[in-house]
């Protein structure tokens, strides 16, 4: 696949001047739940309503979603607001039940795009319809995996396609449910600049509370829209409960943010300047992250030295580390000095904090 412009023309047709929004409840409890948040929606930024009908649950036991009977209440909210709609497929049949029910936009959750052969499955049974796919990432950080669902969706014929940043799993637990790794949507976004990218923060986040800088991020980085678990009641949602906001606090984010598209030639140079400084801020906070590791590695050393009576310069390992790193620097073209310095800094630092650990 190569990067159309092609690929955005359902992203422009909505004519909006601002980022696409998409909200709705992580899944479809009963009808009335369905029809009061998408009236809550009505008439804010949101254009597409969304709600899973079948839920991937990653345990057995919990909520697996109410099934077909689900759509008609989608089709039903529609009717009333106006709305699109979206939901998640998994298989052949649940496009067949979608398209049946006028579903807008069909989207491919992250434990579907890991498998080849379900893509295809579905890419064959949208074959032919206008439908807009949107695929979520897999749940593993494999950018190939995920084009490659892409691109089985483009083979079938299918133009109006979209990607959903959702994060990807790690074993560590840590400030996420699902660890962003934006470098890997920036790649993808370099490769296919016209291929809309769309933020879905709440299962990137997993709580309430960072989404909207999840969601600043994003626009930061000219992402083209945002998926967000929206509930009248968050705290009592049958899924996701943790993350879901509501329709007020959703719409009052909308405002908040600060959406940096802009045309025009100074525009245009402001918002690139702002992309980039945004890839680069990224970056520095994990190498913040990542020395801050070294240096409880570094302390669990000390520890170590202390209990063996060990002194703590040990000037082979140095020369050793430096070495390394000096030839690592000369792959990345990063010059000897540089990394002299900085690996002298680092040295230091690490000599003061074994230093600290040896004293307590
Ligand atoms: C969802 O959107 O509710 C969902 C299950 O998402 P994901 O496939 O990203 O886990
Ligand atoms: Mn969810």
């Amino acid at each position: 696949m190569e990067n159309k412009k092609e690929l955005r023309g359902w992203l422009d047709a909505f004519g909006l001047d601002h980022p696409l929004v998409i909200a709705g409840p992580c899944s479809a409890e009963t009808e009335e739940q369905v029809l009061k948040i998408a009236h809550q929606l009505k008439n804010t930024d949101t254009s597409v309503l969304r709600a899973g009908i079948w839920k991937p649950r990653t345990r057995p036991g919990n909520f697996e979603g109410v099934g077909a009977l689900g759509l008609k209440w989608l089709q039903k909210a529609k009717e009333e607001t106006g709305l699109l709609t979206t939901t998640e497929v998994a298989n052949a049949n649940h496009v067949d039940l979608a398209l049946k029910h006028d579903v807008d936009i069909l989207w491919i959750g992250a434990r579907t795009t890991v498998s080849p052969f379900i893509v295809q499955e579905i890419a064959d049974a949208v074959k032919g319809t206008d439908k807009i796919i949107l695929v979520k990432n897999p749940v593993n950080p494999d950018l190939a995996l995920w084009l490659g669902a892409v691109e089985r969706f483009y083979e079938a014929g299918i133009t109006k396609l979209g990607v959903i940043h959702r994060g990807f799993s790690t074993y560590e637990k840590t400030r996420y449910r699902n660890n962003p790794e934006w470098q890997i949507p920036i790649d993808l976004q370099n490769s296919f600049p016209d291929l809309p990218l769309i933020l879905d923060p709440s299962h990137i986040a997993g709580r309430r509370d960072i989404i909207f800088e999840l969601c600043q991020t994003a626009l930061d980085l000219n992402y083209d829209g945002l998926m967000v678990e929206t509930h009248f009641d968050p705290d009592n949602a049958w899924s996701d409960a943790k993350q879901q906001i509501t329709p007020a606090t959703l719409e009052k984010m909308t405002v908040d943010l600060k959406i940096r598209k802009v045309e025009g030639d100074e525009a245009e140079f402001n918002n690139q300047l702002n992309t980039m400084r945004t890839q680069i801020d990224l970056i520095d906070d994990q190498i913040m992250d990542m020395l801050g590791k070294r240096m409880k590695i570094v302390d669990n050393i000390g520890a170590l030295k202390k209990k063996n009576n060990v002194a703590i310069l040990q000037v082979k390992r140095w020369n050793e580390v430096l070495g390394r790193m000096i030839l690592e620097g000369e792959h990345n073209k990063l010059s000897e000095e540089f990394v002299l310095k900085i690996y002298k800094a680092i040295h230091q630092e690490s000599i003061n904090h074994q230093k600290k650990v040896i004293n307590e």
